[in-house]
Order: structure tokens, then C-alpha cells, then sequence
């Protein structure tokens, strides 16, 4: 069975959207990324680190999808890492009110020794230089390493960014973030001044309006589902990378064709975790449920022009 490597935050959040208020619940990039993966037949583990204020019941809850939390570091008397965040009517951007990074600030990762092989490797969103590290301890090189990061970091870490953005395959990243990164408004534009940055492939995520795939002069588009209500799209963008990392790890395969599948697994993943607040959605989540929308997913966008 293929490895999956997960880094990224494991978190409390509290979230502010048009429907409700939460105080804080469990949150985090990688959580987010775990659950996402579960759905696929593959080993995972989540590098990351919380305080001991972090339930227990929250770090039970990946053991039982299989996740291995061996590199999930506990910091006696640390706070875990918070982040709270306030969505706008339009529900596609967000204010982000306040980040602690309480134990995140001094966290040196330690990557399984069984884990050091894995296949696909996700960075999923944390300090860049932490995401370096990882990188650093694999013994073997991966087959694809995949990349998520925030704005939060292009402000505060570009340099260490740029570094680690040098080594990775493939960069999922949303729109306004790749505008900020590249420079350019056309997401064309950006995409492809991304790649000379390091990336062999470029997600652009547009929220409610799909993702964009981009290698080279190729490019690929893979819908959101339009859904009645969306009530929190907290985490919708780890867990649509969760999608698109498990199923390259599942399936062994790193071709562009290939990975237009996968950006249709993160995108229908996603559109699961946005239905309802924080990770309430995903942790309730069926297999058979996952498998029902794909269909729909495929009649949304099939149709017979001949040409
Ligand atoms: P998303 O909605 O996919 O962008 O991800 C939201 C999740 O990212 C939340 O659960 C937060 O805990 C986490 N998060 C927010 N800001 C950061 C940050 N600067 N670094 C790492 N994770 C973050």
C-alpha cells in the first residue's frame, strides 16, 4: 500500500460565516488533509504539533481513520495553534481575524522513520521552513511532493517560501494568493509565472468557481458542484488537497491526465466539507456518499458536441 506524508497544522478555529458562529472547534490544514485522504486505500501520517490543551477525543478521532499520529508532537503546558476567520455574504473570501501560532513558533518536525519512504508527500499549509524540513528528512526521494500555502506566509516568511516552493511538484493555491505570489492578475499569467518558479503543475483553487490546473501550455478545469447551502468553507481547500494527494498516492500515477481526476476527487471531497461547520461534515462522511457525486459530477460536465 502506497504512503501517504502529511505536514500542516492541526488546530482550534472559530468561525464567523453569514449562518453562525462557532467557538473554538478542531481545525488545521492537516486535519483537514487526513480526513480528506481516509477515503483512499493508502497509508497516511500527519506531522504536525498541538499543545496539551488539545483533546484527546480530536487526536482519537484521525487514529480511527487510519491516520498515523506517531508525528503529531504534544507540547506539555503549549497552546495549541489557533486561527479564527470571518466569511464574507458571498461566502468565496474571508477576513482572517486573528493567528497565534502558539506552539507552531518553535516546532522542529519529526518525520516517521516509517514514513521516509512514502510516495506522495503533502505540505500541506504551515511555516515554510517547517515544510523544508520535512523535505529534508526523507531517504527516499518522493514521487510527487505537493504543495498548499496561504497568504499568511507570503507576508511574513516569502523568502523561506520561495525556498521550499524550488522543491515541490505540484502548488495547490487559491486565486487571490497566486495573484499575490506571481504578480499578475491573468491567473494564466500567474500560473505560468509560477512554474518558473519551481512547480511542474499549478492548482489554481477558485472556491465556489472550481480549480484550475495548469502544466506547461495545457490547462484543465474542474468544477465546484453547485450546492443549495454552504455554510462554512472553512478547511474546503486542504480538503480538496487531501482529495487530490490521496488519489495520486492511490493510484500511483503522475501523469497530467491523471491528475485531472485527482482535481476532481479534491473538488468533490470539497464540496462535502463546506455543507457543514468545521470538520462536522467529513468526519460524518460515507464512502458510498463520495462515490454517489462523483456521478454528478460527471454529468456536470459531460456533454457529446462532435468534432
Ligand atoms: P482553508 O479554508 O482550506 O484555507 O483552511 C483553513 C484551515 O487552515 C483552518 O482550519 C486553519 O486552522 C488553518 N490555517 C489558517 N491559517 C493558517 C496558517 N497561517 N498556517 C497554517 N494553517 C492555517
Amino acid at each position: 500500500m502506497n504512503k501517504l506524508l502529511i505536514v500542516g497544522t492541526v488546530a482550534f478555529d472559530a468561525i464567523e460565516t453569514p449562518f453562525g458562529k462557532t467557538d473554538k472547534i478542531v481545525g488545521g490544514a492537516a486535519t483537514y488533509i487526513g480526513l480528506s485522504a481516509s477515503f483512499f486505500d493508502l497509508q497516511s501520517a500527519i506531522v504536525s504539533v498541538v499543545g496539551d490543551d488539545f483533546p484527546q477525543e480530536h487526536l482519537d478521532l484521525l487514529t480511527s481513520r487510519n491516520i498515523d499520529i506517531s508525528g503529531i508532537e504534544i507540547v506539555k503546558g503549549g497552546k495549541t495553534f489557533f486561527w479564527s476567520g470571518l466569511y464574507h455574504n458571498d461566502l468565496n473570501s474571508r477576513d482572517t481575524l486573528v493567528t497565534e501560532l502558539n506552539v507552531l513558533a518553535d516546532f522542529q518536525p519529526k518525520v516517521p522513520q516509517n514514513f521516509k519512504d512514502a510516495e506522495v508527500v503533502m505540505l500541506g499549509n504551515l511555516h515554510p521552513l517547517v515544510q523544508s524540513s520535512v523535505l529534508d528528512q526523507m531517504e527516499t526521494t518522493p514521487k510527487l511532493v505537493v504543495l498548499d500555502t496561504m497568504n499568511f506566509w507570503m507576508d511574513c516568511a516569502l523568502p523561506e517560501l520561495l525556498d521550499v516552493i524550488k522543491r515541490v511538484d505540484v502548488i495547490t493555491i487559491n486565486d487571490e494568493e497566486a495573484r499575490q505570489l506571481s504578480g499578475e492578475y491573468s491567473l494564466v499569467k500567474a500560473a505560468a509565472k509560477i512554474q518558473e518558479l519551481g512547480p511542474k503543475y499549478v492548482v489554481i483553487k477558485k472556491g465556489e468557481h472550481g480549480a484550475l490546473l495548469f502544466h506547461k501550455s495545457e490547462v484543465f478545469f474542474a468544477p465546484a458542484l453547485p450546492l443549495e447551502e454552504v455554510f462554512d468553507p472553512t478547511g474546503a481547500g486542504d480538503t480538496f488537497a487531501g482529495g487530490f494527494s490521496g488519489y495520486i498516492a492511490q493510484s500511483e500515477n503522475i501523469s497530467f491526465e491523471n491528475m485531472k481526476n485527482g482535481i476532481i476527487y479534491g473538488s468533490n471531497l470539497a464540496s462535502f466539507c463546506v455543507e457543514k461547520f468545521g470538520t462536522e461534515r467529513m468526519v460524518g462522511l460515507e464512502a458510498k456518499e463520495v462515490n454517489q457525486r462523483l456521478k454528478q459530477f460527471k454529468a456536470l460536465t459531460q456533454f457529446d458536441i462532435e468534432l
